[in-house]
């Protein structure tokens, strides 16, 4: 099994209240009988922003990190009714952000406007889960690569640190449906993303690529031959500690 550090990384849409937090602390008192965890894999829950003070304050470890879900492109404070900046989380200790994600970019977000959001978030220092993926109509026309390119292309500007961006590779088709992609074709799409970034930001070290779509405790054992994974965006299971943790002990059996 590989020694790569690895993230699962929860998102829990719109669920959840105070009470929610003994899931995280199922996780915690899991993951807190091992040894060396924090140099084997990284743990973080994207939280509706009502909780995210609350959980940050509660939670006592470094080793699971709380994050949001979204964010206004806006810089700090603005007119903008119903809207938060990412220095509005940033201050109520979130650590971490998923921007661009299936569900907002089909409520009109652009890769420009997710552009906008990624820069706000990187002035604030925070870790930015940057999804990317395609429709099923997509797939079916063989269009996963041109529209994993451009969204990639067209969101992360060329002088954005990339080292704070982890790319979230989620087909559209695949979040909540139980489908997940063939492995054969997941290992040419990850080999895709990573070899296109280090292209396109002429680095050496491609970013930190995760899977995300319908992984659960029974299917997470199939990722672990695709060694370009680095880890996963886990949106239903995420909510169960029971689940959460069998996604870890699984991966690593
Ligand atoms: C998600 O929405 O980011 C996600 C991965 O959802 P699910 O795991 O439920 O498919």
């Amino acid at each position: 099994m590989t020694n790569k550090l690895k993230y699962f990384i929860g998102n829990w849409k719109m669920f959840g209240d105070y009470s929610s937090i003994k899931i995280i602390y199922r996780i915690n008192s899991f993951c807190s009988k091992f040894k060396n965890r924090g140099k084997k894999y990284r743990i973080a829950f994207c939280v509706p922003n009502t909780l995210i003070y609350f959980f940050a304050k509660k939670l006592k470890t470094k080793f699971i990190s709380i994050g949001a879900q979204n964010c206004h492109h806006h810089q700090n404070y603005g007119p903008f009714t119903g809207s938060v900046s990412a220095y509005m989380l940033k201050k109520i200790g979130a650590k971490y952000i998923i921007l661009g994600h299936s569900e907002n970019r089909m409520k009109g977000e652009t890769n420009r406007l997710i552009s906008k959001k990624i820069k706000s978030a990187l002035n604030q220092k925070m870790n930015i889960v940057f999804c990317i993926g395609e429709t099923f109509k997509e797939k079916r026309k063989k269009k996963t690569f041109s529209v994993l390119r451009k969204q990639i292309k067209e969101s992360i500007n060329k002088k954005y640190n990339l080292s704070k961006i982890i790319i979230a590779y989620e087909p559209v088709w695949s979040i909540g449906t139980g489908k997940i992609p063939k492995l054969n074709e997941l290992k040419k799409i990850f080999q895709f993303i990573k070899q296109e970034c280090k292209k396109i930001y002429k680095t050496k070290k491609a970013p930190v690529t995760l899977y995300g779509g319908s992984v659960d405790d029974k299917n997470i054992g199939s990722f672990s031959s695709i060694s370009d994974i680095d880890g996963f965006l886990v949106g239903g299971a995420s909510r169960s500690s029971k689940k959460f943790i069998d996604i870890i002990k699984n991966y690593y059996k």
